[in-house]
């Protein structure tokens, strides 16, 4: 019997059926099974039992560190300069509607001293994903080889980049095998899948956008907080310094939705000019980056010192020299990031738009984000599949605030699209949208509801 077969005295069907029965596995055996998986030797119906084993019986926090830990040494472990020690720095989202916060974020993070190596994905189902935002950018470069992001860090100091083949090659089976057998909301599931991808970054703190609400994987505060604190405890002991925030996630971060549409606020917020959310976002997120980190003496000082890279430009000069390094010709980078730029001479715009107008008078109380990305989706701005084109110029603009007095006939709305046209059944979703209501039964919150503290 070969030892993909058999794991100290116990063979992958004993397995199974231990986990299946809810009892616990050991480093070992947890280790065999994570080198079965890279190698090919257990077959795909035995991962996708596993799976579907660790999905019903959950895992204790022994196993899930385990499984963390040998899904992460699946592949190479990034490393940095001695001379960086306690400054590499990295932000990881559970995905919203609108969520661009990674775009200000890493420069202001490098203008604050940080090295930043953000390894980011592309966008599936109604999220959006970084990488396909940074893509409307022309020339902009995703893959990097290694050696190409040490030097970005060493000259720039932060990079957003795709995953290569040689980081965790563990998770990219695991990850395809859990879409395909309903097991990707699990626990353990998403910590390893998330935190073995942060660690092999080398990381020394990170920060963990939880979400919760309508637009996010948790819909409740109170199992956003069981994610959060998993990934946490995994997170610090593998060594990185690690920390949550928990997020409101129900209506779109800022007022611009989809591709294009969110380089340009991002580029907003980077001239100190965003939407107060996502400036919300960006400051408590990096701030709790720089105290964790030792960089900021508390979490305030930290989040004026993002607050201040975003007002004097710094952060800005910074995501120009990324757009360089990655790609972009200085001249686009430049204008771009000049003070008075027209996006759209250098990034494509729609050919239509279509304003929607309000039914009512009344106070705005909510948006509903999903159904907003949900029609965004199917005008072309999204994918099903992985490695689906996309429209880069598909997208929305919000035009009022929550809590603002709107009367009938005021557009509250604007659709991006190209082709397929907005159709009926779009067109009255999206109304339905939003949620328009007496002043007294609104409430504003801010995004951050709670922030979860290393231990
Ligand atoms: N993102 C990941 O990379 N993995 C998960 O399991 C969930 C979100």
């Amino acid at each position: 019997m070969s030892c993909s077969e058999k794991v100290c005295g116990a063979s992958f069907p004993e397995l199974i059926r231990r986990k299946r029965d809810g009892g616990q596995l050991s480093k070992q055996e947890i280790r065999s099974f994570v080198h079965g998986v890279k190698s090919g030797s257990i077959q795909e119906g035995q991962i996708g039992a596993m799976l579907m084993a660790i999905w019903q019986k959950g895992m204790v926090a022994e196993e899930t560190m385990a499984l963390t830990q040998e899904m992460m040494l699946s592949g190479e472990v990034l490393q940095w300069s001695k001379a960086w020690a306690g400054r590499v720095v990295d932000k990881h989202s559970t995905g919203g509607v609108g969520d661009k916060v990674s775009l200000p974020l890493a420069p202001a993070l490098a203008a604050c001293g940080c090295k930043v190596p953000m390894i980011s994905g592309r966008g599936l189902a109604h999220t959006g994903g970084t990488l396909d935002k940074l893509e409307s950018i022309p020339g902009f470069t995703v893959l990097q080889p290694v050696e190409k992001v040490h030097q970005i860090l060493e000259d720039v100091g932060c990079c957003i980049v795709g995953q290569t083949e040689t980081l965790v090659p563990a998770d990219r089976v695991m990850y395809a095998l859990r879409d395909a057998t309903s097991t990707v909301d699990s626990l353990p599931l998403i910590t390893g899948s998330i935190l073995s991808k942060k660690g092999a970054e080398g990381l020394d703190a990170l920060v963990l956008d939880v979400k919760f609400g309508k637009a996010a994987l948790y819909k409740d505060l109170h199992s956003a907080r069981s994610l959060a604190q998993s990934m946490v405890t995994v997170g610090n002991s593998m060594g990185i310094r690690t920390g949550a925030v928990l997020s409101r996630m129900d209506s779109p971060i800022g007022r611009l939705v989809g591709n294009t549409l969110e380089v340009c606020e991002a580029l907003e917020c980077l001239k100190g000019r965003g939407p107060d959310d996502l400036q919300e976002l960006v400051t408590s997120l990096g701030g709790y980056l720089l105290w964790m980190s030792g960089q900021a003496a508390s979490l305030e000082k930290g989040q004026k010192a993002l607050a201040e890279v975003l007002r004097n430009g710094a952060a800005l000069q910074k995501f120009e020299a990324m757009l360089q390094a990655q790609g972009v010709s200085a001249d686009i980078a430049r204008s771009l990031c000049s003070a008075q730029c027209d996006y759209f001479l250098h990034l494509r715009p729609a050919e239509h738009k279509t304003d929607l107008t309000a039914q009512s008078d009344g106070t705005v109380i909510d948006i509903d984000g999903v159904v907003v990305a949900q029609v965004l989706h199917k005008l072309g701005a999204g994918r099903t599949k992985a490695g689906e084109n996309i429209n880069h110029s598909v997208g929305a603009e919000v035009l009022v605030n929550l809590g603002q007095k709107v009367k009938k006939g005021e557009p509250w709305l604007r659709i991006h699209y190209d082709w397929p046209a907005l159709d009926a059944q779009q067109h009255s979703d999206l109304q339905a949208a939003l949620l328009i209501g007496r002043a007294d039964s609104y409430h504003a919150n801010p995004r951050v509801a709670e922030f979860i503290l290393p231990q």
